[in-house]
């Protein structure tokens, strides 16, 4: 199953609900006997752990696709507005080696899990834009990968038990301003508005029959810039969760963004950034694709990206 949130209408209203193959969407609220009865967002439902997805599994069992309501094109917003992103750095042996060439970082292997955050604020939906605002950087990056959203409380967990913590997967593009990173201003360079692009939708655990077998690609203005598979991480999902968790608590929504293979712009010869107007496609195997579009802003931001209002 795929859940997605979508606009309702041009007032800014949003719902979510079941993305069907071809892209419709079943409305989510409109299964349950009484809206009070509904979760509001995704983000509600998700915190309602596993009985509110039973629940849902249920009403979408017992629905008749003839009188559900749906929505034949949908405008998809962020599936959640996460309460945090933990970013992996350094998590694909390729990547490892073209970043000690390019950004000057250690050549050899992480021997754990390399942790940073992107605040919830950084998130823009499919379609959204990336922001440039060339007060701020010059050196505007891609980085496609996998997003895990956890589904449960997290807390010292063990490797055998963590994939039972994550509701499903989506993609998550880390956008990246390497001058900013250069200059030492880590969390600028990863947190800025818009330097979390997510969605298209999350597609459910159990949908995924190995998320450790999925082609990764990025496209810029249809030009191939990555290529990889998520076996080549070096650490996995499970022990992310593990490590994670053994010094801070995962909420339900919160999204880990696992890291990136090779081909980022900064390590091309010469390096290459986005600049407004690109198109920017992410795309993992099972999940779909991300499009964003670059554009320009004028410092200082206010707060322009449209995100899912939860
Ligand atoms: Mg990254």
């Amino acid at each position: 199953m795929r859940l997605a949130t979508y606009k309702k209408d041009n007032e800014g209203s949003t719902s979510w609900g079941v993305e069907e193959t071809g892209g419709t969407v079943i409305d989510g609220p409109a299964l349950y006997p009484t809206r009070d009865e509904a979760p509001a967002t995704l983000l509600e439902l998700i915190q309602g752990g596993p009985d509110a997805l039973s629940r849902l599994r249920s009403l979408v069992a017992a629905s008749d696709p003839e009188t559900s309501m749906k929505v034949l094109d949908p405008v998809l917003l962020a599936p959640l507005k996460p309460g945090k992103i933990i970013g992996v750095g350094l998590n694909y042996v390729d990547h490892v080696a073209e970043s000690s060439r390019s950004l000057d970082t250690d050549a050899s292997l992480p021997t754990r899990p390399v942790l940073f955050s992107k605040p919830g604020t950084a998130v823009v939906g499919p379609n959204g834009p990336i922001l440039h605002n060339s007060e701020l950087t010059n050196q505007l990056d891609w980085e496609c990968e996998l997003a895990v959203v956890i589904g449960m409380e997290a807390r010292n967990v063990a490797v055998e038990d963590a994939l039972d913590y994550v509701f499903g997967y989506s993609i998550i593009n880390d956008i990246s301003a390497r001058d900013q990173r250069r200059s030492g201003q880590w969390f600028f360079s990863k947190g800025q508005d818009s330097y979390a692009p997510l969605g298209p939708a999350i597609v459910l655990r159990d949908a995924v029959t190995d998320p450790h077998d999925l082609d990764l690609s990025l496209l810029v203005n249809g030009v191939q810039m990555q290529n990889g598979n998520t076996r080549d991480m070096l650490f996995k999902i499970p022990q992310l969760i593990a490590d994670i968790t053994s010094g801070m608590t995962l909420e339900p929504g919160d999204v880990i963004a696992t890291g990136s293979p090779q081909g980022v712009g900064a390590a091309m010869d010469p390096p290459q950034y986005l600049q407004p107007g690109d198109e920017v496609v992410a795309t993992i195997s099972g999940i779909g694709s991300l499009t964003n579009y670059v554009t320009a802003v004028t410092a200082p931001i206010n707060h322009v990206t449209e995100v899912a209002a939860q």
